[in-house]
């Protein structure tokens, strides 16, 4: 069966190559719009019957997911593809580059790869070419820089599954115990380029047995490790230990490198043998520090001050802070949405749906807001103790300022603000920008600070310490946006935001009830900057909460 990222990817495909030959442009525009609204939906589309799939798409592109039904594909994607030179895939990938700007550049320039392009633009060729301006023309010079640079990289999220399989699977087929992840993905870092997996067995018994092997497509091979990708196309390394050996090679093979040549200086003997990972650690005088936090920045901390415990774990956090439901851009009603919170245990949720100058994604006007916290009110007379807590995710302007009026912004129970138009700003703008609308009494969580999407873009430049300084003046909370393609603010600034007693919130920033579950991403990554329990806002019990934001409207005579 196909999943709906599948379906979802051939019909984006489909889209992208038929504005690229000229096809009809509403039909290309209604399939990327099903795309997008598929990656939200829990149910998976191939088993949805033609009248639940017409209640969700136009008949157009139900039928077309009747042919994927069929067929497994789509007999116009398949024709446009032979008719599509291959580095124009590639092309696809570049952001900014949609279907028509790269139907004028191939078939008016002439250019059919990535590295065409690149020369081209370099050579200021592209900007003589009619609505290619000099500014695009550097934009796209930066989007391909970022897309070498990123290529070969994966999200965590999309490999951390497969990656626990791969282990299980191998530790039942090979009849081993000692087999375990290592490198990146088991530090659980953002962004990890492959999967590396350490065991104890000999490279001639690994590969006598076939039925290990079946998974992985090798590409090249030394004494103690063989690399390849995975059947999946995820890239792999399997290195190969004695018994004796496996506990100090799973340490090395784990840590940062800064990490493990600071443990390294303090052990007596590097090649002793140890019992376990903990045994390196008290050799080393040092009680045992997780992976994930292994990377030479924030581990110091726990092993003087605090105690590893007193990390941030999923099962700490109350509530759900940062949603949006069908008011403005989500797919679920505030009802479905806030029940299905209630439903997975947590004490409350904050349902912030887009403000109104993110009219491209549904914002809401005042008299809408009026009405939606009226529904809020009903439900939470049935759901109580259960609570809703009403809340906006307030654009910030260009100027800094907030798009709704102070009397206005008094109707909240707290208020996240967060940059989502005109991102090109250098720092000092983009700074700038940010320091006013927190300074705004009514701020009360900063979303996404620098509007990063991980192998996407890289955000616009801020001054992260100014931003944190000041958020630590005004009594604002710092979000960790859960959503693994965000992450934002980044981990390694957590230590700083904690020096400063600046709480943080770790939030999913769900358009739908499955990306509930993305708080478990912001936790790994909180994990691994040292977030406490104590210092993370949405671990505290609704009362503490209510009493928090109460005590914070009086201090700031709002
Ligand atoms: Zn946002
Ligand atoms: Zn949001």
């Amino acid at each position: 069966m196909l999943s709906n990222s599948e379906v979802a990817s051939m019909l984006k495909t489909l889209s992208e190559l038929m504005e690229l030959h000229g096809e009809d442009d509403f039909s290309a525009k209604s399939l990327s719009v099903a795309a997008f609204q598929m990656g939200k939906l829990t149910e998976n589309v191939t088993e949805m019957n033609k009248s639940e799939l017409e209640k969700q798409f136009n008949k157009s592109v139900v039928s077309r997911i009747n042919e994927i039904k069929e067929t497994g594909t789509l007999e116009m994607l398949e024709e446009l593809v032979e008719l599509t030179p291959s580095g124009i895939f590639e092309m696809m990938r570049i952001k900014g580059l949609g279907g028509k700007k790269l139907a004028i550049i191939w078939k008016k320039a002439g250019i059919d790869n990535i590295d065409a392009l690149l020369k081209a633009c370099r050579n200021k060729e592209l900007s003589q070419i009619s609505g290619f301006g000099e500014k695009t023309q550097q934009n796209i010079i930066r989007s391909i820089e970022d897309y070498k640079s990123n290529s070969g990289k994966f999200h965590f999220a999309t490999v951390a599954e497969e990656a626990d399989k791969l282990v299980d699977l191998l530790k039942k087929i090979l009849k081993i115990d000692k087999i375990s992840l290592c490198g990146e993905v088991r530090r659980q870092c953002n962004i990890v380029a492959k999967i590396e997996i350490l065991c104890t067995i000999t490279k001639k018994k690994f590969l006598a047995n076939k039925s290990a092997f079946k998974f992985f497509i090798i590409e090249s091979s030394t004494e103690n490790e063989l690399t390849g990708h995975t059947i999946n196309e995820l890239p792999f390394t399997i290195h190969f230990t004695s018994e004796r050996d496996y506990y100090y090679d799973l340490f090395v093979k784990t840590g940062s490198e800064k990490h493990v040549n600071k443990i390294m200086e303090t052990l007596p003997a590097k090649t002793a043998h140890y019992k376990s990972e903990s045994d390196i650690y008290e050799k080393a005088g040092l009680s045992y520090i997780f992976p994930e936090l292994r990377e030479d920045l924030a581990e110091w901390e726990f092993t003087t001050h605090q105690k590893t415990e007193s990390l941030i774990t999923d099962k700490d956090i109350k509530g759900v802070v940062h949603n949006h439901t069908t008011w403005s851009d989500g797919v679920d009603t505030l009802k479905d949405f806030v029940g299905a919170c209630q439903k997975k245990g947590f004490e409350y949720v904050v349902i912030s749906d887009h403000s109104k100058h993110a009219h491209y994604a549904g914002g809401l006007t005042e008299e809408q807001i009026i009405k939606q916290h009226a529904e809020i009110d009903e439900v939470n007379k049935k759901l109580s103790p259960f609570k809703i807590l009403k809340s906006i995710e307030s654009d910030i302007l260009i100027s800094g300022d907030l798009d709704y009026s102070d009397s206005f912004l008094k109707r909240f129970d707290l208020v996240i603000i967060s940059v989502h138009q005109l991102l090109k700003m250098d720092e000092e703008k983009a700074t700038r920008r940010l320091l006013k609308a927190i300074e705004n009494p009514h701020t009360t969580i900063l979303g996404h600070m620098t509007g990063r999407q991980l192998l996407i873009r890289s955000g616009y430049p801020v001054n992260a310490k100014k931003i944190i300084d000041a958020c630590a003046e005004n009594d604002v909370i710092i979000e960790i946006n859960a959503n693994p393609y965000r992450l934002d603010i980044d981990y390694t600034l957590i230590p700083y935001a904690l020096k400063k007693g600046v709480m943080i919130s770790v939030n999913p920033d769900a358009h739908s009830i499955g990306e509930i579950d993305n708080i478990h991403w912001g936790v790994v990554s909180a994990r691994k900057g040292g977030l406490t329990k104590e210092m993370t806002w949405n671990a505290r019990p609704l009362g503490e909460i209510e009493k928090w934001l109460n005590g914070r409207r009086v201090k700031k005579g709002i």
